[in-house]
């Protein structure tokens, strides 16, 4: 069973000439790109529903006057180009533009075509435009320049783009192939996740594996193996997701009691008791932490079909 990362799915070409060249407002006022909506928040424009509930869901796509009328007083990047089309993300709250709103941590998973890769990138600069309001430097405000894709320092002149931050997330078996999961004390009572932290200065990500399961539940681990990455804008991680032995056949698992407040090895039928009876809860499947999970898991996990993580 491969592993299946739904924000990744689709193509977008970047095409970074244009970045430079096209504004996204002239473009949309030309009638030259396709407009979509998002929320900095993380929240998608929807179409309306289909006639079947398990129509897969699309983003919404403004053209013409609507789009020009949104564009007012927002936010509006050059996402890139898909299916040949230019498209232009406007970044708005769900108060002036109405209609369906899903956040993608919940609904990604489900959008089809290059929709996801789309949202993905908007939700992505969209987050960063909210928080990156002035310069690192001096403190001075910023404004956007190249479609969005950069910020200059109005007093400095300092560059910043939108980076991301290196983190791990990491399946852990033991000997038995049971799977490692972890309460955070931050999540709801009952939701579980793999292991996973941040990249820290000066450090390899494969050095961090290793710490991040010693410091947060007290086990060593074998050299673990890097399996794909994805990045995960709610925040801005770039998600690196590993396998990894435990160094002892079956640890027993010490959680830090700060960060996680309790951890424990479940094998398969462990945990599709678990889930069904309703005891705990999984990651979203727009998660890297639940494709590396269903991938051990051997299919989908049981229990609904949604689910939208640690919130
Ligand atoms: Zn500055």
């Amino acid at each position: 069973m491969s592993l299946d990362l739904p924000l990744v799915r689709g193509r977008v070409d970047p095409s970074v000439a244009l970045r430079e060249s096209a504004a996204p407002v002239a473009l949309v006022r030309a009638g030259e790109a396709d407009v979509i909506v998002v929320d900095p928040a993380g929240f998608v424009l929807l179409d309306e529903a289909g006639a079947r509930p398990s129509d897969a869901p699309t983003l919404r796509r403004l053209a013409g006057d609507e789009a020009v009328r949104v564009l007012e007083g927002t936010t509006a990047s050059f996402i890139g180009v898909a299916g040949g089309r230019s498209v232009v993300a406007i970044e708005t709250s769900r108060d002036e533009a109405r209609g369906r709103w899903e956040h993608l941590r919940a609904v990604g998973w489900r959008l089809g075509g290059d929709d996801a890769a789309l949202a993905l990138t908007a939700v992505a600069l969209a987050g960063w435009h909210a928080t990156y309001r002035y310069c690192g430097r001096c403190g001075s405000p910023v404004s956007l320049e190249s479609a969005g894709w950069a910020a200059r320092c109005q007093a400095c002149d300092r560059l910043e783009y939108p980076r991301q931050d290196p983190a791990i997330i990491v399946l852990v078996q033991d000997h038995d192939g049971r799977v490692l999961l972890a309460h955070n004390a931050l999540w709801k009572p009952g939701f579980v996740s793999i292991i996973a932290g941040y990249v820290e200065a000066g450090e390899s990500p494969d050095v961090t594996v290793a710490r991040e399961v010693a410091e947060e539940v007290g086990i060593d681990i074998e050299a673990p193996t890097y399996v794909a990455t994805q990045p995960w804008p709610f925040g801005r991680s770039q998600m690196m997701g590993y396998r990894a032995r435990t160094a002892l056949p079956r640890p027993t698992p010490q959680a830090d009691g700060v960060e996680i407040e309790w951890a424990r090895f479940y094998s398969r039928e462990d945990l599709a008791r678990a889930l069904e009876s309703g005891e705990i809860s999984a990651p979203g499947r727009a998660s890297i932490a639940y494709a590396l999970l269903r991938e051990w898991y051997g299919s989908d996990l049981p229990g609904g079909p949604e689910g939208t993580g640690r919130s």
